[in-house]
């Protein structure tokens, strides 16, 4: 069975979406295959790695319809990277859900049956805690959370550590926290030092070493469709997230 690991915040902005596609990329750069699970209905993490979301089927069908994962899975134009793309009807995903026979399962029911060839599935969750993330993190036996460098990160990351739990006592057992994730840090600014000593010292043992830069490479990279490890491969944000890539080996590996 593959490593599943949601990568999630309730919060929009924050870098959910980047951090899915480098990560993804940066652990098929590795050696590894990955499938990455587009979740968000905006479908960025799809277009983010070129693939096109159009007419096919897409993450929709397998949650609503039962359509076996593999069948709308598609291989990006990166080597080891698949993508199980999102389509805009998923927005109605979360309310057509509601009323579904056990809800919270359908994308863990999907992943059973799938029998991947993946070393990871990495999902890329909408900004929200409704049933599409419910479903990323019963499905998960880890949760990345980026946190971005600002003022009321640390009141988002207790609220989603909080939910977490319950869902690990209600829903799935074996879900952890893999760690949070510093992202758009800016090393001039006192509120990007303080967040980073905040978090850290809140949540020992659960933050990745690795701060991710703000960088405008990393903005502009999926407007070219290619990760950050193609489109500026030396700069700060991919060695960011190749290291933070590493970390993640190191704890689902245990190599360290
Ligand atoms: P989310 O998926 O949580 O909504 P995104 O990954 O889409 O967040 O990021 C929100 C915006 O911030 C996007 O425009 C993205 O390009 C930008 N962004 C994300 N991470 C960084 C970073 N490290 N440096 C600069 N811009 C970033
Ligand atoms: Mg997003």
């Amino acid at each position: 069975m593959p490593h599943v690991i949601s990568v999630a915040n309730q919060k929009g902005g924050v870098g959910k979406t980047t951090t899915s596609i480098n990560l993804a990329a940066a652990l098929a750069a590795e050696g590894r295959r990955v499938l990455l699970i587009d979740l968000d209905p905006q479908a960025n993490a799809s277009a983010g790695v070129g693939v096109e979301v159009g007419s096919g089927e897409s993450i929709y069908n397998v949650l609503m319809d039962g359509v076996p994962l593999a069948e709308v899975m598609r291989a990006s134009s990166f080597e080891r990277l698949d993508v199980a793309p999102s389509h805009i009807d998923l927005s109605a995903a979360e309310l057509e859900l509601v009323s579904a026979l056990a809800r919270e399962y359908a994308l863990r029911r999907a992943l059973d049956r799938a029998e991947l060839p993946h070393d990871y599935v990495i999902i890329d969750c909408p900004p929200s805690l409704g049933l599409l993330t419910l479903n990323a993190l019963v499905a998960s036996s880890h949760v990345v959370i980026p946190v971005q460098c600002e003022f009321y990160a640390l009141a988002g990351l207790a609220k989603l550590t909080d939910t977490i739990g319950r869902i690990r006592s209600a829903l799935n057992q074996q879900l952890d926290v893999a760690g949070a994730l510093l992202t758009m840090y800016d090393s001039r600014t006192n509120l990007s030092r303080d967040v980073v000593e905040e978090v850290r010292s809140n949540f020992p043992g659960h933050v990745f070493e690795t701060l991710v830069p703000r960088s405008v490479r990393l903005a502009e990279a999926p407007s070219h469709a290619a990760p950050i490890t193609v489109h500026d491969p030396e700069g700060s944000g991919a060695q960011a997230y190749r290291a933070a890539a590493r970390e993640l080996i190191d704890r689902m590996e245990g190599t360290q």
